[in-house]
């Protein structure tokens, strides 16, 4: 039995994406993000949340205030009946050689090992062109660019579908 998922960015996505977010106090949900994941449930997707977060290496904040910040996104996900399968975090610079920072697929080849996640019948949804590459590197052709985090190039964009928020994604993702 393979896994299928439905990849999340975290910023831009699941909240409203104010730059290098570490506080409780300054996290807000996308409207409609818990009832997209109760869709994904429904149709039997796990759910795995990849988040770039350079803050970490740039010295704005620390692994354990991601980490803090992490579990309470976890719970407040639980109390809506969601279950996060795991998070996957870059805490490195751009120019850092590393393998994990989208656009690198990184994170995305190692959830897919760990979880053995059949790539073909998943799905990455993101607010940034390196979401969409890093998806179609780890051999994810199902992307959805979404409009709620930055402005974004919708001509040049490789994105399969583009929408206004994760809540148009329900329309979508049907099987
Ligand atoms: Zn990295």
């Amino acid at each position: 039995m393979t896994t299928k998922t439905i990849f999340l960015d975290r910023d831009g996505v699941i909240n409203k994406d104010i730059g290098y977010l570490f506080k409780i106090d300054d996290f807000e949900f996308i409207k409609g993000v818990f009832e997209a994941c109760r869709h994904f449930h429904q149709l039997d997707y796990k759910i795995i949340i990849i988040s770039n977060q350079s803050g970490i290496a740039r010295g704005y904040y620390n692994a354990n205030d991601y980490h803090k910040l992490t579990k309470w996104m976890l719970d407040q996900f639980n109390h809506n009946s969601i279950k996060i399968l795991d998070t996957f975090f870059c805490p490195h610079i751009p120019n850092f050689c590393c393998d994990c920072r989208k656009p690198k697929p990184g994170m995305l080849l190692e959830a897919k090992n760990k979880y053995n996640i059949n790539m073909q019948n998943s799905w990455m949804i993101g607010d940034k062109e390196t979401d969409i590459k890093a998806a179609n590197l780890a051999g994810i052709n199902n992307t959805i660019l979404v409009r709620s985090g930055h402005s974004i190039d919708e001509s040049n964009s490789k994105s399969r579908f583009i929408i206004d928020s994760i809540n148009q994604s329900k329309e979508l993702i049907c099987l």
